[in-house]
C-alpha cells in the first residue's frame, strides 16, 4: 500500500463521531423524539424529522449483514490488499455501518458472522473505527 490514504474529513455535523473514536468509544446520534439511532450522521430524524439528537454510547458489536469481496483495487492504496472484503455490519442497536476487513480470508465470511469494533489511531487527530471478528458470541444468544 504504497499510495496516499484517503482518510475521512470530520464535518461540524460528524465530529462527535471522529471526537468519540478518538477515546475508543462507538457513538450514534439517537433521536430526541422517537430514540432511533441513526448512521452517518444527518441534521434529521429520517424517521420522525426531529431534529433534536444526542449522541449514543454503542455496545460495538453487531453482525454481517451483507458483503463484497473486492478483487479489483478501486484506488491505488489498496492494491496490494485484494482480495479483501467489505462487509455492511449491522449493529445491535440497528444501524448499520461500513467494515473494510483485510485480515479476514475472504472464503471465510458469512452473513451473520458476529464482528465487534476495534480502532485504528491514524495520527494525533483522528482514529478510525474498524471492526473484527468476535471472540466469543454474546452468550445466550443464537
Ligand atoms: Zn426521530
Amino acid at each position: 500500500m504504497s499510495e496516499e490514504r484517503l482518510l475521512p474529513v470530520p464535518t461540524q455535523l460528524s465530529q462527535p463521531f471522529w471526537d468519540a473514536c478518538r477515546r475508543r468509544e462507538l457513538v450514534a446520534q439517537r433521536c430526541a423524539e422517537c430514540a432511533r439511532f441513526r448512521h452517518y450522521p444527518t441534521p434529521r430524524c429520517p424517521s420522525c424529522q426531529s431534529d433534536r439528537y444526542d449522541w449514543a454510547p454503542l455496545a460495538g458489536r453487531g453482525e454481517v449483514y451483507s458483503y463484497t469481496v473486492c478483487h479489483q483495487a478501486f484506488h491505488p492504496y489498496f492494491a496490494d490488499a485484494v482480495p479483501y472484503v467489505l462487509a455492511t455490519v449491522e449493529l445491535e442497536e440497528g444501524i448499520r455501518m461500513l467494515a473494510f476487513l483485510p485480515d479476514l480470508d475472504p472464503a471465510a465470511i458469512r452473513i451473520g458472522m458476529p464482528l465487534e469494533v476495534c480502532f485504528e489511531q491514524v495520527d494525533e487527530s483522528l482514529t478510525l473505527p474498524c471492526w473484527q471478528l468476535c471472540d466469543e458470541p454474546e452468550a445466550g444468544e443464537g
